[in-house]
């Protein structure tokens, strides 16, 4: 069987680094790596929409930004797929078939969705379309029949809920879809990066964010003002590395090699983290470590990032091609759906003999 990745992000602003650990750097060594048939990396706009109908400039202005990362991390057009969802119609015509395999009741437990419907305070006023999402990513998925899912960790119960359609579906019409694998990052820190401020998720939408396309003084200040231990208040005090961002930032981001270079003192993260714990080691001192770490891993993308905003109709041009060529996977997919379904009446020449012969007797 091919070996195939889907994956994404929502065009609700630029990537942070939060992505680039959780998903983006894991892709770039897949597409490298040489052993997948086929990458589809999609910009998730009819997604962002669920939740941001009334702000459509917002998510308009968004692909583009989302594009110009992937390219800067080294998404390769030549390898992978970048396409747009909106421009791939089959998507909405799976997703409403597919809504008559799950029940309110299963959405309604999905624990991602409870919990952006919070943070949303969406509460008594969801969008059916938001509720609905995991239905849509189903979609996804399977239009590309997608072996591999490589995301953070909040998307397992969405991939879960991809799984349940897959069976059900399979069940009832016959096998046709494909259950996809989820792939988390090796590295726990990586999981689920926590945001400067300390909250459980680094998250566009909660204003938390070191962006890939940050200026190098943007992360300066934004190391420099992170939350840490709370109780640490004296260089003298021992510290807590556990739940603390600047030490899960440097267990995400940081390379042995990078003390030798940057923080002579200490053989490896493992002694610095030894020194906090005991106390005698300042904030001031780890966060600019840690600052030229993350300097170290942004400025190529950086770099990078400056040349692709020299050639945006150029970029344009790589979704408009990656779209057409997903579109038509997609409406492979959404056939082989439909025969499944029985739903093919004009291609299907033994339901038109059968219903002839039955009003010829
Ligand atoms: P939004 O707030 O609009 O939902 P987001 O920051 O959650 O935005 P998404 O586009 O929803 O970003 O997520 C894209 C991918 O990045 C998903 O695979 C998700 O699991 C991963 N991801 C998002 N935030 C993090 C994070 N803080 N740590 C690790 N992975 C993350
Ligand atoms: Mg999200």
């Amino acid at each position: 069987m091919s070996k195939i990745i889907l994956t994404g992000d929502r065009p609700t602003g630029r990537l942070h680094v939060g992505h680039y650990v959780g998903s983006l750097k894991g892709r770039v060594a897949l597409q490298n790596s040489g052993i997948y048939d086929k990458i589809f990396i999609m910009i998730a706009d009819a997604q962002a929409l669920t939740d941001n109908a009334e702000q459509p400039e917002k998510v308009r202005q968004n692909i583009i930004e989302v594009a110009l990362d992937y390219l800067s991390c080294g998404l390769d057009p030549r390898k992978s797929t970048l396409l747009i969802q909106s421009q791939i119609p089959e998507l909405c015509e799976l997703s409403f078939y597919y809504m008559n395999l799950v029940t309110v009741s299963r959405l309604q437990r999905n624990p991602t969705v409870k919990s952006e419907i919070q943070m949303r305070n969406f509460e008594a006023s969801i969008p059916v379309g938001f509720f609905t999402y995991p239905i849509s990513q189903a979609a996804d998925i399977t239009a590309f029949k997608a072996t591999t899912v490589p995301v953070g960790e909040d998307q397992l119960p969405m991939i879960e809920q991809t799984k349940e359609i897959v069976r059900k579906f399979n069940s009832v019409y016959g096998d046709t879809l494909v259950e996809p694998d989820v792939l988390l990052p090796d590295n726990k820190a990586c999981l689920r990066l926590p945001g400067i401020d300390g909250k459980a998720k680094m998250s566009k939408s909660l204003n938390n964010c070191i962006y890939l396309s940050d200026t190098e003084e943007d992360v300066r200040k934004k190391v420099m003002s992170m939350f840490t231990d709370p109780n640490h208040l004296q260089v003298s005090d021992p510290g807590r590395v556990e739940g603390n961002p600047v030490f899960i930032y440097l267990d995400a981001f940081c390379e042995t090699d990078m003390f030798a270079e940057y923080l002579p003192d200490y053989a490896n993260l493992d002694e610095l983290k030894a020194h906090y714990t005991r106390g005698g080691l300042g904030d001031v001192k780890v966060k600019k470590f840690l600052n030229k770490v993350l300097q170290e891993v942004l400025s190529p993308i950086r770099a990078r990032r400056k040349e692709w905003e020299q050639n945006i109709p150029a970029v344009y041009e790589i979704l408009r091609e990656g779209s057409l060529a997903a579109r038509e996977v997609a409406a492979q997919t959404l056939s082989d759906v439909k025969n499944s379904m029985k739903i093919n009446y004009f291609d299907d020449q033994a339901l038109i003999t059968e219903q002839a012969q039955k009003y010829a007797q």
